[in-house]
């Protein structure tokens, strides 16, 4: 499959990894948009959150897990973050395997 994170999972790019288990993987996004800007992943591929389906249930919370994770090894649990996921056209997603984005490290703004 043509997926970059597909190919990112399987070694075939290179990442800067924040975290890896079975199932998910954390790393670092390639033009950030904050001191802190990581890519959670899971490793199997599902385009977006409206392809999510009911057996990736289990999954998706392991992810939500792996956010918590992520916030604590990048250091902005302390004081606070963002979590986003863009989905199609207006959302303006670019890269059609599921991501989460952990934006911190900087105060932030809620502009659309
Ligand atoms: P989205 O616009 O939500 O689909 O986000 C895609 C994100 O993937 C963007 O923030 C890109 O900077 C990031 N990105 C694209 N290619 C790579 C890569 N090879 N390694 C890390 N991040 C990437
Ligand atoms: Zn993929």
């Amino acid at each position: 499959m043509d997926c970059i994170f597909c190919k990112i999972v399987q070694g075939e790019l290179p990442s800067k990894k924040v975290y890896e288990d079975d199932h998910i993987l954390a790393f670092h996004d390639i033009n950030p948009i904050a001191p802190v800007h990581v890519l959670v992943i899971p490793k199997k591929h599902i385009s977006s959150l409206m392809e999510i389906q009911p057996e990736d249930k289990e999954l998706i919370g392991h992810l939500h897990l792996g956010l918590q994770k992520v916030a604590e090894l990048t250091g902005v649990n302390q004081d606070g973050f963002r979590v986003v996921t863009n989905i199609g056209k207006h959302g303006q997603q670019t890269v059609f395997h599921i991501h989460y984005h952990v934006i911190g490290g900087r105060q932030l703004q809620w502009t659309m």
